[in-house]
C-alpha cells in the first residue's frame, strides 16, 4: 500500500481557516490553498529527502461562498475564483495546490456534492464548525477514478519549523 499523503500546513493558516469557519456560520466558508508541491517540478524525481515536504500551504486565498440556494451545505468555485487564486498564488512563486471550505454543524468528511465537484490532486481541507464553534480538520484528495476520496494527513508546522526550510544549504 501507497503512503498516504501528507499536507504541511502552517499552524497560524490552520487558525486562520478555523476562523474563517466561524466568521461565516452558520453559512459555509471557501478558499484557495496556495503553496508548493514537491512533485509537481517537471520532469525531475520528486527529491527524497526528509526535510523536502510532499506538499506545504504556505499561504490561503479566501473565497466568497457564491452559492445563494444554499449556503449552508455546499459551497462552489467559479473558474473566475480559479483564476483569481492562480494569480494570487503566481504573485506569491507559489501554486494553488487545493481548496477549504467548512462543514456548518456537519462532521468534516466530503459529501456527495463535494465529490461530484471536486477535482482529482488538490488537497481538500474541511473544518467542521458545531455551534459557531470549529472543531476536526481533515484533508482529502479526490481519487483519479473520482469516485472517492482518500484521506491526507495534516502535519501542523509552526512558523519556526516551515522557516528552517529556506537557511538550508543548497547542494548540487
Ligand atoms: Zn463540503
Amino acid at each position: 500500500m501507497a503512503d498516504a499523503p501528507t499536507l504541511w500546513l502552517g499552524g497560524h493558516l490552520a487558525e486562520e481557516i478555523r476562523a474563517h469557519g466561524a466568521e461565516t456560520y452558520p453559512h459555509e466558508c471557501c478558499g484557495a490553498l496556495l503553496g508548493r508541491d514537491a512533485s509537481a517540478v517537471a520532469g525531475t524525481e520528486p527529491e527524497k529527502d526528509a526535510l523536502t515536504p510532499p506538499r506545504e500551504i504556505l499561504a490561503l486565498f479566501p473565497l466568497i461562498n457564491r452559492r445563494e440556494d444554499s449556503p449552508r451545505n455546499r459551497f462552489s468555485v467559479t473558474a473566475g475564483d480559479v483564476r483569481a487564486a492562480e494569480k494570487a498564488a503566481c504573485e506569491q512563486g507559489l501554486e494553488v495546490v487545493g481548496w477549504y471550505h467548512s462543514h456548518p454543524d456537519h462532521p468534516a468528511r466530503p459529501s456527495g456534492y463535494d465529490r461530484d465537484n471536486a477535482w482529482p490532486w488538490y488537497s481538500y481541507i474541511i473544518v467542521s464548525v458545531q455551534n459557531g464553534v470549529p472543531q476536526d480538520m481533515t484533508s482529502w484528495r479526490l481519487n483519479d477514478d473520482r469516485q472517492d476520496f482518500t484521506p491526507e494527513g495534516i502535519e501542523i508546522h509552526h512558523r519556526a519549523a516551515v522557516q528552517r526550510g529556506s537557511s538550508q544549504t543548497m547542494e548540487k
